[in-house]
């Protein structure tokens, strides 16, 4: 029995794993690479034959998770695609679109290579492959244990990210009657004071772990931190009558802004507010989704919406679907408008860019990642001049990055989600930069368990058994050594007196820029007694 991890390893996007015994082979996300990792993998083939996979176990709808599905199914694949009742409704959304883009593409690259004598373009996949791979999917419930074949339960669990979003348990073995190992899939994994969704389920038990490690060197700002400061660029912004541009994706951060502009105009009800626009026909169709699916949603909207009050709707607020609508918000002086894409690579943003970033009064709201090489980090970073639809733009807007608004958990929350499982439990970290990663694997050792991060196509032998922990042995010079004297009464001694220091500490009021130089100490000091501890006992048990 083994997991085989085919994307995803040391980098963020292009999620991608197996699950195979003799019996059966499972695949757990079969996703895009994006941004920077794009071009490493371009035209990358299945490193397995499509037809032999019986089953598709599906965490999101991200297409950095789901984005390969339609190609999969095009090589053959025929089992099933099990994911939540949300997911298979995003997923719809996300593949015609990302079929629609790819045949755009392919046909723009068909003219340019007929110019050149070359042959045409071909696109991964087109709507027929969607069409297909939409036959193929079996929504099931959250938090029920279903017998996906013969040695193989799973049971989904709310993840917290964006609606739909699971963390997969999986109970695999040979045969049913076997006892079998537990891999939990964590999927991605929402921040603990998420606003949308409902804060991911803890899990107690697991022999492996694959964990998502996107945030796993970094903290986020608070929730108050990131409200205030998108409540002060918006007053700013307000004080000039002009328009507000809020690129952004549709799924789940869309739906977060225009709550965000809800809750903003019943704290300040007397500042008066221009319209609001959704300008996008997908961000539409994902925000009509996620009220059709209020129960999996936070307490705080259902409370909302239970009271009548839709929180994706704020006053004066228009969805907007034709392209006439869209350029009709040209004529318009003023107005917030939230239009895709997130980065700024296409879609509608782009003309009201090109319409308002010319004049000093537009602001425009960063609230995504902006990835290296796309126009929105151009702009970010401070270009003067653009060019758009092939026409020169001079940029005069004011700008605003609001980095608070995240769909992810972060170190902290990764850490303390993980450390609801024994310590039996081995990681496997993976969907992060290496940094992140190993970051995370570090934090994940210094709790006690088992971490490792996996390199693209390495195989993971579930049966094998664990190596020993890895307790992390300090390294301590020898004058130390030397100066200590060697018997049990000398230790008991030593532990008096560091719990005497411990206690003064604690009587002490440090002042609080004393601390930042004292905590790394004092962690230092936790980890190294941790450390005699755990040799402590192994003496102990050993006796
Ligand atoms: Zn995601
Ligand atoms: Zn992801």
């Amino acid at each position: 029995m083994k997991l085989k991890i085919h994307g995803a390893a040391g980098e963020v996007t292009g999620s991608n794993y197996m699950i195979e015994t003799g019996k059966y082979k499972v695949l757990v996300d079969c996703g895009f690479h994006q941004g920077q990792d794009e071009e490493k993998h371009e035209g990358e083939a299945f490193p397995f034959d499509p037809t032999s996979i019986d089953a598709l176990l599906l965490t999101h709808a991200h297409i950095d998770h789901s984005g390969r599905i339609p190609l999969l199914v095009k090589e053959g694949f025929k089992g099933k695609i099990f994911c939540t009742f949300a997911t298979s409704e995003l997923v719809e959304i996300l593949w015609r679109d990302s079929a629609r883009l790819m045949g755009e593409e392919a046909e723009w690259r068909t003219r340019k290579n007929s110019r050149k004598g070359l042959p045409p373009v071909k696109p991964l996949y087109t709507e027929n492959e969607v069409e297909d791979s939409l036959g193929l999917l079996s929504p099931i419930p959250y938090d029920e244990v279903i017998e996906i074949t013969e040695g193989l339960k799973v049971r989904f669990r709310e993840a917290g990210h964006i609606l739909g979003s699971s963390i997969i348990e999986t109970w695999v073995s040979e045969n049913n009657g076997d006892k079998a190992v537990k891999i939990v899939f964590s999927g991605d994994l929402g921040p603990h004071d998420g606003v949308i969704e409902k804060p991911p389920t803890l899990i107690e038990e697991a022999d492996f772990v694959l964990i998502e490690s996107t945030y796993g060197d970094r903290l986020h700002k608070s929730l108050n931190d990131t409200r205030t400061e998108f409540e002060d660029a918006l007053k700013e912004a307000l004080k000039t009558s002009s328009k507000v541009l809020v690129p952004t994706f549709v799924v789940d951060r869309a739906q977060r802004v225009l709550y965000e502009l809800d809750r903003f105009q019943k704290k300040y009800p007397d500042l008066s507010m221009p319209k609001i626009y959704l300008d996008s026909p997908m961000g539409v169709k994902v925000t009509e989704i996620y009220c059709k699916y209020i129960p999996h949603l936070s307490r705080e909207l259902k409370e909302m919406f239970l009271k009548g009050d839709d929180p994706f709707e704020p006053e004066n607020f228009q969805f907007i679907r034709s392209a006439d609508e869209s350029r009709a918000i040209n004529e318009e002086k003023s107005g917030i408008i939230l239009a895709g894409s997130g980065m700024c690579s296409g879609g509608r943003i782009m003309h009201h860019l090109k319409h308002n970033l010319y004049k000093p009064d537009t602001h425009v709201f960063f609230v995504g990642y902006q990835a290296y090489g796309t126009l929105g980090r151009r702009l970010v970073d401070g270009a003067k001049e653009i060019r758009i639809a092939g026409e020169d733009v001079s940029v005069k807007a004011r700008f605003h990055t609001l980095n608070g608004f995240s769909a992810h958990a972060d170190r902290n929350d990764l850490l303390n989600w993980a450390s609801n499982f024994p310590k039996k439990t081995r990681f496997v970290v993976v969907h992060g930069e290496p940094k992140s990663a190993k970051s995370l694997a570090m934090g994940l050792n210094d709790k006690g368990y088992a971490a490792m991060v996996p390199a693209l196509n390495d195989t993971i032998d579930l049966l094998a058994p664990a190596e020993e922990k890895p307790v992390r042995m300090p390294v301590i010079s020898q004058q130390i050594i030397d100066r200590l004297e060697l018997s049990p009464q000398d230790i008991s001694q030593l532990l008096a007196s560091i719990t005497n220091k411990a206690d003064e500490m604690q009587r002490l009021a440090i002042e609080s820029k004393d601390y930042a130089k004292i905590m790394p100490l004092l962690v230092s000091a936790k980890t190294l007694l941790e450390t005699a501890a755990a040799l402590g006992e192994e003496d102990r048990k050993t006796a």
